[in-house]
């Protein structure tokens, strides 16, 4: 069922504290983390705390959930001293989605190019 927490979702189980992770931030229902292979001199994954499989499922499935994520990437981004950052949410393995519970990437401290590859 939609949000139910996954046993087989590495995600889910850095809600449940099984798979250990930097924690930067937590409300009561998001969780925000330091990325284990960070691609900027910031990147912390911004996650809700209940199982949706991407964004667009999380945003119709619950749309103020959607709107928690997106205020705690602001919320990170204060926190972390960033003034210009990236939120971005792969959706779909070919966008290079590779864990299959909804997340935003925070991206900064760094110049980022665009298009992104
Ligand atoms: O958008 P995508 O699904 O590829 O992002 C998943 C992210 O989760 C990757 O950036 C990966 O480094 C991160 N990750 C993590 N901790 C884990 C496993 C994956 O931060 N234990």
């Amino acid at each position: 069922m939609a949000g139910e927490p996954q046993d087989d979702c590495l995600f889910c189980k850095i809600v449940a504290g099984q798979v250990p992770a930097t924690i930067v931030r937590e409300t009561k229902t998001t969780v925000a983390f330091r990325d284990i292979n960070p691609q900027a001199p910031t990147h912390i994954l911004v996650i809700p705390r209940a199982h949706h499989r991407d964004a667009a499922a999380l945003a119709a499935a619950d749309p103020a959930l959607a709107a928690d994520v997106l205020r705690e990437t602001q919320a990170v981004a204060d926190e972390e001293k960033l003034d210009s950052y990236r939120i971005v949410f792969n959706t779909g393995s070919g966008a290079g989605q590779t864990v299959w519970h909804a997340h935003a990437h925070v991206l900064g401290g760094r110049g980022l190019q665009w298009p992104p590859g």
